[in-house]
């Protein structure tokens, strides 16, 4: 009998899902399915189990032969539980998720937040000896994850480590005040970084006359798409859209200075949507400026070899498959 591990990221609108075997190869192909969060847990785990069940057949397998299975949601969760705010139904917060799910499947479970299944997603699709791996994820939010050299996911004691969207950076709004977070504290990066934080910045901007002219200033459209659009406008070298997403970067690297002085990973992965843009290396540069213009020398170049980078800046490589693959991979790691 053959023994998989299965790695199962539940998103606000889709479950992707992905077999590994004991190897570590993948097997078969991944399979994506609704989530049904809004409709409460018990619909997702139904949805969990058909996309299990569809990575199963074409392979001739039955679930028996499932050893553990990696479950990530889009929360901070400990021990299974949801704690805090989440983007779900309300029944997904304070129940024991993990433990639910393993028990009504017979299969062991562990469960973490999305942006540290990210982070070992990209780690394991990069050549070992990669030291450790910082992981940043711009998007509605600021996720984040840091995977230790050798491969080991860090969650902390009570699996909230890596909230990195909330660490604060000390940049004022024009009016002087400090932009509010998602969290309901103030001064967060990820009211800098996110994509909230874009279209609130694009708000201000189009209110300004040096902006009457241009296009979207013009537009009828509602802030959302003018926002989404603003990558398009990135692209084509803009002055605008160049102007919002170079501060962006720019703060993401500042606050990434910080955690680098803390997890000294030598490579910081950047995801999320800006990966797979067309500006994407500028946004690096400006990603780079920030981190110079706050991180010591010492974390930019080797003093012994100044043409050696101590802190290496990558874009993500696994798009939206990185956190089905890093679950399965943390249940190989924990389960096999
Ligand atoms: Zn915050």
């Amino acid at each position: 009998m053959a023994r998989y591990f299965a790695g199962l990221d539940v998103g606000g609108t889709t479950v992707k899902s992905v077999l590994v075997d004991e190897t570590g190869e993948v097997a078969g192909s991944m399979v994506e399915v609704r989530s049904h969060v809004k409709e409460g847990y018990e619909a997702t785990f139904a949805q969990l189990e058909s996309a299990l069940d569809q990575l199963l057949v074409p392979l001739g397998a039955s679930r028996s032969e499932v050893r553990g299975i990696g479950l990530d949601v889009p929360a901070p969760s400990s021990h299974g539980v949801i704690w805090g705010k989440a983007n779900l139904a309300e029944d997904w917060v304070g129940t024991n998720i993990r433990d639910r799910f393993s028990e009504r499947i017979g299969v062991p479970v562990h469960m973490t937040n999305d942006g540290n299944a990210a982070a070992v997603g990209e780690y394991s699709l990069r050549h070992k000896g990669v030291g450790g791996l910082l992981f940043v994820a711009p998007g509605t939010g600021l996720g984040g994850g840091f995977v230790l050299p050798g491969g080991g996911l860090y969650e902390g004691a009570n699996g909230l480590a890596l909230e990195v969207g909330h660490i604060s950076v000390p940049f004022l709004e024009e009016d002087g005040e400090l932009p509010t977070c998602a969290c309901g504290w103030k001064g967060c990066v990820e009211a800098w970084v996110s994509l909230v934080a874009l279209r609130r910045r694009l708000r201000v901007e189009l209110a300004k006359s040096k902006w009457a002219d241009h296009e979207l200033a013009q537009s009828e459209a509602p802030v959302e798409e003018k926002a989404f659009r603003l990558r398009e406008f990135a692209e084509k070298g803009d002055a605008l859209a160049t102007e919002i997403f170079q501060r962006q970067g720019h703060i993401l690297g500042y606050a990434l200075a910080d955690l680098v002085r803390v997890f000294d990973p030598g490579l910081v992965v950047i995801g999320g949507g800006l990966a797979e843009t067309g500006f994407r290396d500028r946004y690096l540069d400006w990603v780079r400026g920030g981190f110079q213009e706050r991180a010591w020398p010492m974390y930019v170049h080797s003093p012994i070899d100044p043409e050696k980078a101590t802190t290496r800046f990558e874009w993500a490589v696994g798009g939206d498959s990185a956190a089905a693959l890093g679950m399965a991979f943390v249940a190989r790691e924990l389960f096999g």
